[in-house]
């Protein structure tokens, strides 16, 4: 089965389609996304709709759930809030529901799939090195774990007892190791490309690619400034951050 794998599309629709027309060229039979469908860019309702109409496998984000559960003030910074909020305005009842209905967790085909670590979900707490990475491990039994959550596109390969990072452009999954893929952001990169991201992996195959695709960024900056969204949000865009 070949697996289109993409997360963190935070409502940029340009970022979204020129993925989505990436992966038609490549061909796959299913999309799954690691979540934060929603959020920081203006196009929400168009990008759930189109994840929805795809029949995608989803899990829920952060930002999908403080979207239908307004944040306090401890859980993220104020540029995020303003745009959860600005988000929130723009998405019709029937969005929420799909948001509010998205399962934390999904496992198929010797595969999982969480927004941030299998660790545990409620705090939204990020895997940002091999301490992280362990800890979700001990609750992995597929042989592959796709996240997301921090926008950047690193491997985490558990070995004998042994976790290691890297970047990665394939992985090829070998039997007697476990995998923690994070597939980078397609609305939002973090990792200084500012192209969208995403992953195809092969069940037959056993191997996972990682993709870059340019899109028109200028577009979205000009979306983001007339809807009145913080401009940070337009900048970052351009330099990937
Ligand atoms: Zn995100």
């Amino acid at each position: 089965v070949r697996y289109a794998i993409l997360g963190d599309i935070h409502g940029n629709w340009e970022a979204l389609g020129a993925v989505l027309a990436d992966i038609r060229r490549s061909g796959v039979d299913q999309h799954v996304c690691v979540g934060d469908i929603v959020g920081y860019n203006p196009d929400p309702a168009r990008c759930l709709e189109q994840v929805r109409d795809l029949g995608t496998l989803v899990v829920q984000g952060n930002h999908d759930f403080f979207t239908v559960h307004p944040p306090g003030a401890m859980d993220m910074s104020a540029v995020a809030a303003a745009a959860i909020e600005w988000t929130c305005a723009n998405l019709e009842d029937d969005h929420r529901q799909y948001l509010a209905g998205l399962p934390k967790n999904r496992t198929f085909d010797d595969v999982s799939v969480v927004h941030n670590t299998l660790e545990q979900t409620r705090h939204w707490q990020y895997v940002l090195g091999v301490d992280d990475a362990n800890r979700s491990f001990a609750h992995q039994d597929s042989g592959v774990c796709f996240i997301g959550h921090t926008h950047v596109p690193v491997v985490f390969k558990k070995k004998k007892g042994l976790v290691t990072i890297a970047r990665y452009k394939t992985i090829e999954l070998d039997p007697d190791s476990k995998f923690l893929v994070n597939v980078g952001s397609v609305g939002q990169p973090r990792d200084r490309d500012p192209r969208a991201a995403y992953v195809i992996y092969d069940s037959d195959t056993r191997q996972v690619a990682l993709k870059r695709v340019a899109y028109e960024v200028g577009r979205t900056q000009e979306k983001i400034r007339k809807a009145g969204l913080p401009l940070w949000l337009a900048l970052r865009l351009a330099f990937g951050v």
